[in-house]
């Protein structure tokens, strides 16, 4: 996939542990393995080391293989992809396609991620700016995060296809239950974006009994565990069991 330089926008060459464009820009890896191109100083560096350790804790008992599975069978092999917000690889390590770039903003997140899987290119960046060329992707991959829509139609090719992978009506329903009075149901309309075609519109669930710890981290992963109230959050603290239902969407869009 071609990765331009951030500085003057010319091709970057890898050579051995740098990157390097013919201006003499050069960017090394990092010891992990991911590439650090954010030329914006931002405040913000994504997600905090400690729900970035609770979402690991999570996936790694294997309570959303399912979905990834899933996903998977959405790609082919000779498939170039680009997974926006992709974390700490979760799901982008386990994808098929020969050609895949990881984009995050944050560290904690990529440095696992790149030192765990070598089968992915993993780029700090906003998802909002990237240095990837225009049309350079067969398929773009968004799950659980924002839309970088402009980006998401830059980055593919034409006929190319973007996946959404959001929560359906009742995700996590039985959580809420027991965490709020008025438990709310997740929007899902579907978001619109200029450029792209809806496709199709895949839902997948199953209900699972989730255990000790496992309840906790999965709650710390939710966007709702920092605006719930102690009180709230302390209902969570002696709940052994919880069978939960894990519902989701899958948008698939054609450029
Ligand atoms: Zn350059």
């Amino acid at each position: 996939m071609n990765i331009l330089c951030p500085v003057c926008k010319n091709l970057l060459m890898r050579k051995g542990n740098i990157y390097q464009c013919e201006n003499r820009h050069s960017f090394d890896l990092a010891k992990e393995g991911y590439l650090n191109l954010n030329m914006h100083n931002s405040q913000n560096t994504g997600d905090n080391p400690q729900m970035i350790r609770a979402r690991r804790d999570f996936l790694n008992q294997g309570y959303y293989s399912f979905l990834r599975e899933e996903v998977d069978t959405l790609l082919n092999e000779e498939d170039t992809l680009i997974d926006l917000a992709c974390g700490e690889g979760y799901y982008t390590s386990y994808f098929k396609c020969k050609d895949k770039v990881g984009i995050d903003l944050s560290k904690t997140g990529l440095k696992y991620a790149s030192k765990h899987d070598k089968s992915t290119l993993y780029l700090l960046n906003s998802i909002f700016h990237n240095p990837l060329a225009d049309s350079c992707a067969d398929k773009v991959l968004t799950i659980f995060a924002p839309l970088a829509k402009e980006e998401i139609v830059r980055l593919l090719k034409k006929n190319g296809i973007f996946l959404l992978v959001r929560p359906d009506r009742d995700h996590l329903i039985e959580l809420k239950q027991l965490l709020y009075d008025e438990p709310y149901l997740n929007e899902t309309e579907i978001p619109e974006i200029d450029g792209l075609k809806l496709l199709q519109e895949i839902p997948i669930r199953k209900k699972e009994k989730v255990v000790g710890q496992d309840i906790r981290n999965l709650f710390m992963m939710t966007p709702y565990y920092n605006t719930t109230s102690q009180r709230d959050k302390e209902k969570l603290q002696n709940v052994d069991e919880l069978e939960i239902s894990f519902a989701f969407l899958i948008d698939v869009y054609r450029k």
